[in-house]
């Protein structure tokens, strides 16, 4: 999620960098340096937690870590084409891929590195898919899955959250919203067709995707309570943006 535009740091998310702290974990991934700041696990478990199950937990811990690098990874690979990569931060909030572009960092590569995290994300969906299908085919890996009950568990609930999560993660995060990978892309394509008022208009897109979502939610799907104050935040922060730009109320 936040970028560096001009020669300032361009970053994948909102909540921009976070200090080191002795408890952060730092190791290189193909050559991206990756920071686990310590107050990542707790949104980790906080979406995996399971009463009375800390193996499941830690499960579900270690699938969302795997998706979240994986979507970020897809950023700062094609970052690191055209500008160079600081590193990848997960964090309390997810994570993000900081860089700074080089001089041949067009609005077209800036849209292609903001569709790549969604991509990597739905790539390892696919995966686990497939693994998910595939693998109890397979006679040894069948004999090993139901030598133990765990192991089938353990099985089917990481290939299930990591292609639900790779799935419904990727879609949010291709909302024309800003500081969302959609809407990185929707302020791309706005300026590319007005260099005067696009940023205006995607601020204006944003603000009508926030309030369909909240609605589709509020009609259909009422238990998704998060994605309604994930989208009411979004919502107000590009108002306020919007506001900013023009120097009135809408
Ligand atoms: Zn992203």
């Amino acid at each position: 999620m936040p970028k560096i535009m001009g020669n300032e740091i361009e970053e994948s998310s909102m909540f921009g960098r976070f200090g080191p702290t002795p408890f952060d974990i730092r190791f290189q991934l193909i050559g991206i340096p990756v920071i686990v700041h310590p107050a990542f696990w707790l949104l980790a478990a906080m979406f995996s937690w399971r009463e009375q199950r800390l193996d499941l937990t830690m499960v579900g811990m270690i699938c969302i870590f795997v998706s979240i690098l994986v979507h970020e990874m897809g950023h700062a690979i094609l970052q690191r084409k055209w500008g160079e990569v600081l590193d990848i931060q997960l964090h309390l909030f997810g994570g993000a891929a900081s860089f700074i572009p080089g001089p041949g960092y067009t609005p077209l590569r800036s849209i292609l590195v903001s569709l790549a995290g969604p991509a990597f994300g739905f790539i390892l969906a696919g995966i686990a898919l497939l693994v998910q299908w595939g693998a109890p085919r397979i006679d040894p890996i069948y004999e090993f899955l139901i030598s133990d009950q765990r192991y089938e568990q353990y099985f089917m609930v990481s290939t299930s959250i990591l292609i639900f999560l790779n799935i419904v993660w990727g879609i949010f995060n291709l909302l024309p919203l800003p500081p969302l990978d959609g809407g990185h892309v929707s302020m791309d394509v706005c300026k590319l067709i007005s260099r005067r008022n696009g940023e205006i208009w995607a601020y204006r897109i944003a603000i009508v995707t926030a309030g369909l979502v909240i609605l589709y939610i509020a009609k259909f799907a009422p238990h998704y309570r998060l994605v309604v104050l994930w989208c009411l935040l979004l919502g107000y922060q590009n108002w306020q943006a919007l506001n900013q730009r023009t120097g009135k109320n809408w």
